[in-house]
């Protein structure tokens, strides 16, 4: 018997179970892995003198918390929205927080807003945001900063003193307002709540897994998920007509799981490509009679690109001709080998036509979603993604939202930019009026006063005026930046940036070539090129012209595209430039290679040497001033510029780090002051000399690593 059955048998989590299965000294590697009869019946007599669960307790009664279930409301008209909106905004914008201040405008983290040729900031002024605000490219404010001698990485905070050189250079103000210690909780807690890190654990409890079907066209998808969701309606659980809004929530054994309709994996990346990245669990369908296709392995390799898990519904198992081995083998071919082939795919034998092996499969998906732990923090204010908006006559703008933290309750202010409105009325998939939606629910929203794009971004406000200043801003920044919509970028910089982040060196790559053989070779030629510090992932690799939808993966996954005797189809264009990927194309497969490994060591950090250029030794210290002195010096080796990097030593100490203020040569400020000559030196923020300390000044240069 099966550890994650006798677990459900006994009512205990399936976790739980392996790891006292384990202490208790028989070998087990996970909850699919098989116990024999004595075993279980000792684990079955314990549970039951435990006096926790006897053998026939449902197991619901134990199973972890889900998110709180929708709740529901009588099926009544909500109380519609204030004629006008003007109205409703004047009533709201004299909300108050605890704290009895009325509220300011913006969250937490959100500059003050610019005006024009003004920058305002509060908090760190990192290179990207400040390179974004002045619409630069991050590596050429870079370029910037090192001509001022300042060496700073995309991600690094920068000096005050220095943004505001550096934006003035540009033509821009920079005003820094310090952000207010104290109130920063106060701010937090009355707008928006964002960061996830800011949950507390006892807030957090399991929430239903988001899955989504992908796979070859006619395996099943569409099927499958009839299926699934009339069989749970006709079950009586639900007690409502499935609607199609785009997702919906199935519930057996008490528990409930969140299908996402995508019809494919195109679909399923150009959502990740808009930035929601929503799925726990992706199914690949394969049709048992038809084995693995083409375009079922183009989606695993979508969905091992979205890194999410993966799990095998063979389809079709009711036709004649099925052959299941046939499948299991080309899975094993693609490193997805069946649990009863020795691997750790969980592999799932169904029949849309039937039902047959349904309730397994959505056992199976509960069972991955456990071991997963999936969480959330009901306590929140709500926040999430939108999976469809559409215009309906009537209601206006209607919105599809699939709730990924916190709760959403009727009557919150919503922000999804750049709309932004009050959530009048939520419906769910089966059509039922809900007072709110949890974590992992899906909601049909009427409120927001524009109609959002699918993938975009929703956020719960404290208030409706908040959440419309908020949106207003976004929609300067929008003009400002002269852009149509919201634009993520994958250019090589931003590949950069993103490497930078994880501390990963790894260059994702898109292959695309005329012939299988081409992809082959040129697939083995990338893994071949050797490099210690920075590796090649190729996350896709086919025949044909270049998709759409590679330039959505591109873009969802922060890699680069390169073509071998290949064109682009037609809508690649806009696509390139919407999402700002880099497209390689080639005919000659050795220059493509010279270029990726450019790429790659475009990619490497420069290394940082220093140069030490002089010394030069105090002999006297004369004050010029209440507090500054000036150090008398001679020049024992090498020369002294002004514009150089100096460090004080003292014996062992460096006691001082920076730059020179002044450089004299007798009266006159010099530019450079060379070996055996007498000068004087100023320096930033140091005065404390000592006669015998010794100047050193170096420069930083960096140097291109190779490979
Ligand atoms: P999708 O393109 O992956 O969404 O595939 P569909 O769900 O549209 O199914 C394609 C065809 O296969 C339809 O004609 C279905 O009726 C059929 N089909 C789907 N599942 C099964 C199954 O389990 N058994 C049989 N015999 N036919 C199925």
């Amino acid at each position: 018997m099966r550890i994650y059955e006798l677990a459900k048998e006994i009512g205990v989590d399936s976790k739980e179970l392996l790891g006292q299965i384990q202490d208790f000294g028989v070998e087990a590697k996970s909850h699919m892995s098989s116990v024999d009869d004595v075993t279980a019946d000792h684990f079955r007599t314990s549970a039951a003198s435990a006096g926790g669960t006897a053998v026939a307790t449902a197991p619901d009664k134990e199973a972890p918390a889900m998110a709180p279930q929708a709740v529901v409301v009588e099926a009544k008209e909500e109380t519609p929205a204030p004629a006008s909106e003007q109205a409703a905004d004047t009533a709201l914008a004299e909300d108050k927080d605890p704290t009895g201040e009325t509220q300011k405008s913006g969250d937490e983290d959100a500059p003050t807003g610019d005006d024009g040729s003004t920058l305002r900031f509060q908090g760190p002024i990192v290179v990207k945001e400040l390179a974004a605000r002045m619409n630069f490219k991050p590596n050429r404010l870079i370029a910037d900063l090192m001509a001022m001698n300042v060496l700073a990485s995309i991600n690094e905070r920068l000096d005050v003193k220095v943004a505001q050189n550096i934006a003035r250079k540009h033509g821009f103000s920079l005003e820094y307002e310090k952000r207010s210690a104290t109130m920063k909780p106060i701010v937090r807690k009355s707008l928006v709540e964002s960061a996830e890190d800011d949950d507390q654990p006892e807030d957090l409890i399991h929430r239903p897994p988001i899955v989504t079907f992908l796979g070859h066209v006619d395996h099943g998808k569409t099927s499958l998920l009839d299926k699934i969701r009339n069989s749970s309606v006709a079950s009586g659980e639900s007690g409502g007509i499935t609607q199609h809004i785009g997702a919906s929530v199935v519930e057996t054994n008490g528990q409930q799981i969140t299908f996402l309709d995508t019809p494919g994996h195109e679909a399923f990346t150009a959502m990740r490509a808009r930035g929601a990245n929503l799925t726990d669990i992706a199914v690949i369908i394969i049709a048992a009679d038809d084995g693995v296709m083409a375009q079922t392995e183009e989606a695993i390799q979508h969905a091992h690109a979205a890194e999410v898990t993966i799990m095998i519904a063979i389809n079709k198992i009711d036709l004649p001709a099925a052959n299941i081995d046939r499948v299991k083998q080309q899975l094993q071919g693609l490193d997805l080998a069946p649990e009863d082939w020795g691997g750790s795919t969980i592999c799932a034998e169904v029949s849309a036509m039937t039902g047959d092996g349904v309730g397994h499969l959505l056992d199976m998906i509960l069972l991955q979603s456990e071991v997963m732990e999936l969480t959330a923090n009901p306590t929140r204010r709500a926040q999430g993604y939108v999976i469809e908006a559409e215009l309906q006559q009537g209601t206006g703008p209607t919105s599809s939202l699939l709730v990924t933290s916190g709760t959403l309750n009727v009557g919150d202010a919503v922000l999804c930019k750049p709309h932004w409105g009050r959530v009048r009325a939520l419906t769910n998939d089966k059509g039922v009026k809900l007072k709110s939606a949890g974590p992992s629910t899906p909601v049909v929203c009427i409120g927001l006063c524009g109609v959002p794009e699918a993938g975009s971004e929703f956020q719960v406000y404290q208030n409706e005026k908040a959440a419309r200043v908020e949106a207003d801003s976004h929609l300067a920044l929008l003009k400002q930046e002269k852009l149509a919509a919201p634009k993520r970028s994958t250019s090589i910089a931003d590949v950069f940036e993103s490497m930078k982040e994880d501390e990963k060196h790894v260059l994702k790559v898109i292959l695309k070539a005329d012939t299988q053989g081409s992809v082959e070779a040129i697939r083995e030629s990338l893994l071949n090129i050797e490099s210690d510090k920075i590796s090649l992932d190729v996350i896709l690799s086919g025949t044909g012209n270049i998709t759409k939808n590679d330039i959505n993966l591109a873009s969802a996954s922060a890699a680069i595209v390169v073509a071998f005797h290949v064109s682009q189809e037609n809508g690649v264009g806009k696509a390139v430039k919407a999402h700002d990927v880099e497209i390689f194309m080639h005919s000659i497969i050795y220059e493509l290679l010279d270029q990726v490994r450019d790429l790659m060591t475009g990619m490497l950090d420069p290394e940082l040497r220093e140069r030490v250029l002089g010394h030069a030794e105090v002999r006297q210290v004369f004050p010029i001033s209440k507090t500054g002195k000036i150090a008398g010096c001679f020049v024992t080796d090498g020369r002294i510029s002004s514009r150089m990097k100096i460090r004080v030593k003292r014996g062992d100490d460096v006691v001082y780090e920076g730059s020179m203020v002044q450089l004299k040569r007798f009266q006159n400020d010099a530019s450079e002051v060379r070996e055996g000559q007498e000068c004087g030196i100023r320096l930033d923020n140091f005065a404390n000399f000592d006669e015998g300390d010794i100047l050193e000044v170096y420069e930083v240069d960096k140097v291109a690593q190779t490979l």
